[in-house]
């Protein structure tokens, strides 16, 4: 599926035309193409792995919609399930049963979480989870890892900061200073920095907000221990502990990181994968604590389309096709099989790239040594990045357009698929090193 001498004319005017129409003409940043420079791809349909632009191009598709694509595009399960549901009415705001169906899937996955509220996006679900546990524990500062993306909310918008430990300063402007002056910031994978800040604030501290596996500044595991010190951290303190598993809830396990290594937060967030798709996301705890949200107790939460029946749809026969025996240990194969192939072939064209990957998330870093956390992350190459990422575009693989987000495996992504792509990487590596 080599797109040489590719044809974009149709996505060039349709980005024109958005461009008037939208900010950087789209609908979410990292869409635009601004880390890699160009036009973006813009796509008429997709089934499987495969992406196909309103130019007819085909492309390998590792985005996967920056997560939720964990059974492929267009599933023929999925597809049924919503043409189903379509067909008895998008949204009452009324209760339905296919809600308790799948927060059932969900809670059943989770050890601690027994109940959820369904909204309909990560950022919803965090920002109500830190309100929660702010809330629930009458204290007020939230700590952060630097790098790490909790969505858009005012009061995590901040992830600079040179110093070990900084109070939070916004990094967008129209976040006034005093929302998040109670963020208090450490470094990804550093405990001892984490316990001294722990230290000087514990008492002030409602909850720890971590993704357990970040995966918004490229891939970057957690180092042993590192999940459990921060969960005796909290406990020892007083404070919550927050796992926000949008990204990774469903995607690295079945449940997601906290059942892949055993920890137990008092709150977790999930969405991506839970939606299938559709636009969804939940917060969840024990039932002691999501009581206090309303209309059980005082803390108000509301959404007018949260529940969504189709979201609930797609999310259900999303999971039930995930429960299957094996599916985990397939996308596992499949994102290793991807990540051994590109060290390899970037080792043999002599580029130096740094590779982390769990369950079906794989990050490649343009970089001459591990990477463990933010400061790690941004000392990669960009443009080298950039470079190959425009080489494997041509070479019909679309990749996250971006060093900092994760690389997505599906599926639908077969082993022919993999090797198809590794071939692909091998040349593009030489067009990095130009
Ligand atoms: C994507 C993401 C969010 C935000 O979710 P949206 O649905 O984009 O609002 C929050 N946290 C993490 C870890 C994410 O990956």
């Amino acid at each position: 599926m080599a797109n040489n001498a590719r044809i974009t004319v149709n996505s060039t005017a349709a980005f024109l035309k958005a461009q008037k129409l939208m900010p950087g003409g789209v609908s979410s940043p990292v869409r635009a193409f601004k880390g890699v420079g160009g036009t973006p791809v813009f796509i008429k349909e997709a089934e499987g792995c495969l992406l196909t632009d309103v130019d007819g191009n085909q492309y390998i598709d590792y985005i996967g919609s920056y997560g939720p694509m964990i059974v492929g595009h267009a599933n023929e399960r999925v597809v049924a399930a919503l043409s189903k549901a379509i067909g008895r009415g998008t949204s009452f705001g009324a209760p339905t049963e296919a809600e308790a169906t799948l927060a059932e899937k969900i809670c059943s996955a989770l050890p601690g979480m027994e109940m959820l509220r369904f909204v309909n996006s990560g950022t919803e679900a965090v920002m109500s989870a830190l309100r929660l546990a702010r809330a629930a524990t009458g204290r007020e500062k939230v700590v952060k890892c630097i790098g790490c993306y909790h969505g858009h909310l005012d009061s995590l918008l901040v992830s600079a900061g040179s110093g070990a430990l900084t109070l939070g300063t916004p990094n967008s402007p129209g976040v006034p200073q005093s929302v998040t002056a109670n963020t208090l910031l450490v470094h990804y994978n550093d405990l001892e920095g984490t316990a001294r800040l722990f230290e000087q604030y514990g008492d002030q501290i409602a909850c720890m907000v971590i993704e357990p596996v970040a995966g918004n500044m490229g891939l970057v595991l957690p180092a042993a221990g590192y999940l459990q010190g921060i969960r005796d951290l909290c406990t020892k303190h007083g404070a919550m502990l927050l796992f926000d598993e949008v990204m990774t809830g469903f995607r690295v396990a079945w449940g997601g990181a906290q059942v892949r290594f055993g920890i137990r937060p008092d709150l977790t967030c999930v969405g991506k994968v839970i939606g299938g798709g559709l636009p969804c996301a939940a917060y969840a705890g024990p039932a002691a604590l999501m009581e206090k949200i309303s209309p059980s107790g005082p803390v108000y939460q509301a959404g007018t389309l949260s529940g969504n029946p189709l979201a609930m749809a797609a999310g259900l026969a999303t999971l039930e096709i995930l429960e299957e025996p094996g599916a985990y240990e397939s996308l596992e194969e499949c994102s290793s099989r991807l990540a051994g192939g590109l060290a390899e072939a970037a080792a043999a064209a002599g580029v130096p790239v740094a590779l982390n990957q769990i369950g079906s998330m794989v990050g490649m870093f343009f970089s001459n040594k591990p990477v463990l956390n933010y400061a790690d992350a941004t000392a990669s190459d960009t443009a080298a990045f950039a470079r190959f990422f425009h080489a494997m575009l041509d070479h019909g693989v679309h990749l996250p357009p971006s060093q900092f987000e994760a690389v997505f495996v599906s599926l639908a992504h077969g082993e022919d698929v993999i090797d198809t792509t590794i071939k692909a990487a091998s040349r593009a590596f030489d067009s990095v090193k130009l």
